[in-house]
């Protein structure tokens, strides 16, 4: 069979001119009502609570929290890194995660502070937040101030009632309101971040002075999606803030068989006793949240909620 050119030519300008026209339908930010109309999927934010905790079959398990976030536009930011077991960095690598905008530090203790010396070493970071308290007897803390200072990163320290720009989001930083040099958790950087109807309440290791004070200041807690504070302890997780966040889920990251047990049966049934539906890295694994502002998804990479 034989084709004239004139029609080769024809049909390879409408694929070219059909491809354009697709590629512009998808990115082009006229695209909202095709969105809404539910023709394109929604942009989503995607926040991730990674299993940095679990070692391997026959080892018990660590504590740690490392929470990466990707923003519908791109951006990238890690919460924290786990303990220095290579854990959050092996993560991003296999995610395909090669810039970091955002790095914030809750604060400086080694199940936070470790899985970050690796990443500063490895991923390009723009920006270091912390709550400006530093801890020099703990070896794994002066390292990872070491690969701060090599990376030449910017750093800033945050307090409450400050924001920190997340690409067209913002965290609304709720605590320290000042560093208590008698706690490290209680200082922890406890923060909001809400896309549209949908929030998420980060709250380190902060402990239950802490959290009274921002019951009772008002602050505005209410969030979808809670990290619960401190693996699960029990000096973290009073009913009354419970009560104020007032969760649609709750996720805390603790390693199956860790020496302090985490989490704590109080802390779990004051949550069941509020009916809310509770994630856990020892259970669940790496859990992903994704929500386009309105609605959320939550997957977990094993098992159901408790
Ligand atoms: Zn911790």
């Amino acid at each position: 069979m034989k084709y004239s050119l004139g029609l080769i030519i024809l049909i390879a300008v409408t694929l070219i001119i059909m491809t354009a026209v697709g590629l512009a339908l998808i990115s082009g930010p006229w695209t909202q009502p095709l969105r809404s109309a539910g023709i394109l999927p929604s942009p989503q934010l995607e926040v991730t609570y990674i299993d940095v905790g679990y070692l391997g079959p026959d080892q018990p398990g660590v504590i740690g929290d490392s929470i990466l976030l990707k923003s519908s536009e791109g951006k990238v930011a890690l919460i924290d890194g786990g303990y220095p077991n290579g854990l959050a960095l092996a993560y991003l690598k296999a995610h395909n995660i090669t810039h970091i905008d955002l790095m914030i530090l809750t604060h400086p203790h080694d199940d936070h502070d470790g899985g970050l010396i690796d990443v500063l070493k490895t991923i390009p970071v723009d920006l270091l937040v912390t709550n400006g308290q530093t801890l020099n007897d703990s070896s794994i803390y002066v390292d990872f101030e070491k690969a701060v200072e090599d990376s030449g990163i910017q750093t800033r320290i945050v307090k409450s009632r400050e924001k920190i720009a997340f690409g067209s989001l913002s965290f609304q930083v709720l605590s320290p309101r000042k560093i208590d040099p008698d706690t490290v958790n209680g200082n922890s950087i406890v923060m909001r971040l809400a896309d549209g109807k949908v929030s998420f309440l980060f709250t380190g290791d902060t402990q239950l002075l802490e959290e009274t004070r921002l019951v009772n200041s008002g602050a505005p807690l209410q969030s979808t999606i809670l990290k619960i504070a401190h693996h699960g302890a029990d000096t973290s997780s009073s009913p009354d803030f419970l009560m104020a966040v007032a969760p649609s889920v709750a996720i805390y990251s603790a390693g199956t068989g860790n020496m302090y047990e985490f989490p704590h049966a109080i802390t779990l049934k004051n949550l069941h006793d509020l009916g809310v539906p509770v994630y856990g890295t020892d259970l669940n694994g790496t859990i992903a949240v994704h929500t386009d502002g309105k609605t959320f998804e939550v997957i977990p990479e094993r098992g159901k909620s408790l």
